[in-house]
């Protein structure tokens, strides 16, 4: 660690963080005891935890008083994880309709925060610090998994319009202070794609952090200039927010001279999981319970898919209790060789957006489609838009290489899987744009979930996007 970086990490984010009043550095050193426990010793930690979460919101939280209430829960019974099953689940629209009951009556300075505003109604809810404190610290413990540390240099590929609208100069003096470096990843055109090369060779940032998406076509363009990247010392590229698929990885490892590591999170649900170094998706066990449900609401084995739900210990402000995210993953039973007994998803299937919902009401994840279209050769790129229930559009950019002839045999793979009656139409362009957020995503479905009811797997909750803490620094 260089003497700069060793200054910010111990002394200057510490003393922004406690300006803020927030635990952070208290919570990571924490979790950096914590992550090496046994897998019991975890087990009865969360579990005081989440009685104690549950206890005081039985106590002070109207919403849960009456729902404890009515379903004649009592808090201080609760004996394993398992017992939360006896509660009903939170969805958006909760969210949404009890806005306030919410909130802790004693709760102070809590602040706004929201999610999915690319499509639908966005989600608008309220965070404490010490649930802030909770997700900064969980970020902060994973990039040091990776020998990073706050006050590295940095670049961040990113494009929400929350980050960019509060680029007020307080900000870019801390992020200046942080060596944090944002890159918006709205404007990916040839001239600014140049220029982000040239800063990032200047820069020779220690990290890369942004959307799989953005990031590979970033290393493509300085693939196709001939520029190398993989000589600066950047450790590690950190995704999030969209499905990082192999060929991905492998660009940015190449290209980049580094480790890919992605995470999983979003605003509303916290920092979930996230890849260490021996490969293993560790869930923030000790602040978030991650479920995985059945249509029916019950819990599927691990190894089974399900909608991830999760409780989130340190929402004493504003409880997220059995919150259901709509995103769809699989919980593992393994212990990961880094000797972490951090419990780990073996996998996230399709994160909102990326699942398509089928005529009969399933929900199919994006694997099923991007399959396909990997299979016909010259398509350069595609986008898949699902418009309703009964239209879906494929966008495709080809090269030479690509067939019309295709067409047929994408379409009927598409109804197989959708439904015959669906109309797939078939559209090229010469580039692909990307969403209004910044983030790129390959399938996307316009269909409110909420209007459907009663759907199988992940197909109930409206839209959430999975927006992770944009910066280790940047809440
Ligand atoms: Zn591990």
């Amino acid at each position: 660690m260089d003497f700069y970086t060793y200054l910010v990490s111990r002394l200057i984010f510490p003393l922004q963080e406690t300006l803020k009043r927030h635990q952070t550095l208290k919570v990571r050193r924490g979790l950096e005891a914590t992550q090496w426990w046994d897998p019991d010793r975890l087990e009865a930690l969360r579990i005081e935890r989440l009685r104690a979460l549950l206890v005081e919101a039985g106590t002070h939280v109207p919403y849960y008083q009456r729902c404890f209430e009515r379903t004649g829960f009592n808090p201080s019974s609760l004996r394993s994880v398992a017992d939360l099953c006896r509660l009903p689940t939170l969805s958006k629209a909760d969210i949404r309709a009890n806005a306030d009951a919410l909130r802790h009556t004693h709760a102070a300075r809590l602040t706004r925060s929201s999610t999915g505003g690319s499509s639908g109604e966005p989600l608008s809810f309220l965070i404490g610090s010490e649930r802030v404190s909770h997700d900064v610290a969980a970020k902060w413990r994973a990039t040091r998994w990776f020998d990073v540390d706050i006050g590295d240099p940095e670049i961040v590929l990113w494009g929400s319009p929350i980050e960019l609208g509060t680029q007020d100069r307080l900000r870019l003096l801390r992020d200046k202070l942080m060596r944090s470096r944002l890159l918006s990843a709205f404007d990916m055109s040839d001239s600014n794609l140049d220029r982000y090369v040239e800063t990032i060779r200047r820069q020779r940032p220690r990290m890369l952090f942004g959307y799989p998406y953005s990031m590979t076509h970033l290393a493509q363009h300085a693939q196709r200039r001939g520029v190398a990247l993989n000589d600066l010392g950047i450790k590690v590229a950190f995704v999030t927010s969209e499905s990082l698929y192999p060929q991905q990885r492998e660009i940015i490892q190449q290209v980049f001279g580094c480790v890919v590591a992605n995470g999983y999170g979003g605003r509303d649900a916290g920092f979930i999981a996230h890849e260490c170094p021996s490969g293993g998706l560790h869930i923030t066990a000790e602040d978030i319970i991650v479920e995985t449900l059945d249509v029916n609401g019950h819990p599927v084995a691990n190894g089974q898919a399900g909608e991830v739900t999760i409780t989130h210990l340190a929402t004493r402000d504003y409880p997220f209790i059995r919150y259901r995210t709509g995103d769809i993953a699989v919980l593992d039973d393994r212990q990961c060789s880094c000797g972490r007994g951090l419990p780990m998803l073996r996998e996230v299937q399709g994160r909102t957006n990326d699942l398509l919902i089928a005529a009969d009401g399933s929900s199919m994840p994006c694997k099923a489609f991007t399959f396909l279209l990997r299979e016909i050769p010259g398509i350069d790129s595609f986008k898949v838009i699902q418009e309703s229930v009964a239209r879906t559009r494929i966008v495709l950019v080809t090269s030479a290489a690509y067939d019309p002839i295709s067409e047929q045999g994408l379409i009927d793979g598409f109804r197989r899987r959708l439904g015959r009656e669906v109309r797939i139409d078939i559209e090229y362009a010469a580039a692909l744009a990307v969403e209004k957020t910044g983030k790129f995503r390959y399938v996307l479905s316009k269909v409110d979930r909420d209007s459907l009811g009663g759907l199988p797997l992940g197909a109930k909750p409206a839209q959430t996007e999975s927006l992770a803490l944009p910066a280790v620094c940047s809440t």
